[in-house]
């Protein structure tokens, strides 16, 4: 017993001259790790709609949305809520259009809104969201 009560004030004699080893986040933060995988993001200029990224997809978590083939307008629909970060997408798309971000990572919310995401231009996006339509071109 007086063992453990001399093991017991050590600890606190260290604990208070010693700065702790954790941050007290979110009031503070702190460099993310390298090769962090945070949120998907997508450039719909150099996509082709081939929908490889939706095909190998694990998580069933991106969708690309084909508006005019020839016109290369394509928008895609993220659900961050069901990414599981993982990268096939990335490694999958042999277009460079989708890469994981390594700072957008703090993506806790109360709100269902920023994990329901839809890249492309302004004018596709708006015209899905104004449709409220996914449309498919499978197979062409
Ligand atoms: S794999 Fe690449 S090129 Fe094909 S649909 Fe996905 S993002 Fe577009
Ligand atoms: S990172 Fe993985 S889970 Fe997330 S969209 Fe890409 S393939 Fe799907």
């Amino acid at each position: 017993m007086p063992e453990t009560l001399g093991t017991m004030l050590s600890d606190i004699l260290n604990s208070l001259v010693h700065k702790p080893v954790t941050t007290n986040y979110p009031a503070e933060c702190c460099d993310e790790p390298i090769r962090t995988r945070g949120k998907v993001v997508y450039n719909a200029e150099t996509c082709t709609g081939c929908r490889l990224c939706v095909r190998d997809c694990p998580a069933n978590a991106i969708d690309i949305i084909i508006l005019d083939r020839k016109e290369k307008r394509f928008v895609m629909h993220y659900h961050v809520d069901r990414c599981i970060f993982c990268g096939q997408c990335v490694e999958s798309c042999r277009f460079d259009c989708i890469t994981l971000t390594d700072t957008q990572w703090e993506l806790a919310s109360t709100s269902k809104n920023p994990f329901d995401l839809y890249y492309g231009n302004d004018e596709d996006v708006k015209k899905v969201l104004d449709k409220h339509t996914e449309i498919f071109d499978v197979g062409t």
